[in-house]
Parts: structure tokens; sequence; C-alpha cells
């Protein structure tokens, strides 16, 4: 049993307020308090689809650039192929960032 806002360990509390960070619960009730320690990390399932919808979003955009500058009648399959690589970059770029966060925004769980 943990605060749902600091992740406090809630065993043995005589009262049903977190002492951490003044957070009320209920024992009985499940849905005031955490079961796990900390935040969960989120699943592939859930990151996997965004950061490729991402990567999707940023291809069409420079995709939509590039063939704007490519001259009429020009093959645009090099262009796409390098609009695809560059977006996947900017995604991964973007993944890590978002870790990053995650992992700092996991750091106050314990005191
Ligand atoms: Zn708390």
């Amino acid at each position: 049993m943990h605060c749902l806002s600091c992740y406090y360990d809630l065993h043995g509390l005589d009262e049903s307020r977190c002492p951490e960070c003044g957070r009320g619960f209920e024992p009985d009730d499940p849905r005031t308090w955490s079961r796990t320690p900390r935040r969960p990390w989120p699943s592939l399932r859930v990151f996997l689809p965004i950061m490729f919808g991402i990567w999707l979003f940023l291809t069409i955009v420079f995709a939509i650039d590039v063939a704007s500058q490519t001259p009429a009648g020009g093959s645009n399959t090099l262009a796409v192929v390098e609009s695809a690589m560059s977006a996947f970059i900017l995604t991964l770029v973007f993944s890590v960032v978002l870790l990053i966060g995650f992992a700092f925004g996991r750091r106050h769980s314990r005191p």
C-alpha cells in the first residue's frame, strides 16, 4: 500500500493520511492508494504506436516539404526515403527525451 501522490509506504499507519504529503487514503478502498511503490513505466504497447504515429507524421510533413522543392517531373523516391530517415532520427531523439523526462519524474517516489 503506497501513497498515490508520493508513493510513500503507508503500511502500519495509525491515521488514513500520508505523513509525507498529507494525501488522505482509505485502506478499504484500493482506488485511494497504489499497489506498487512507484509509477509504472509506460508499456511498449502504448509507447510504440505513439512513436510510430509521430514518425509517420514527420515523414509526411518532410515528404511534402521536399516534394514542393523538387522540380516537376523529377523523381521523388529518394527524397521520400531521406524524409523517412530524418523523421526516424527525430522520433528516436524525441523518445529518448521522453524517457529521460519520465525517469526524472519517478525520482521523488522515495524520501
Ligand atoms: Zn504521499
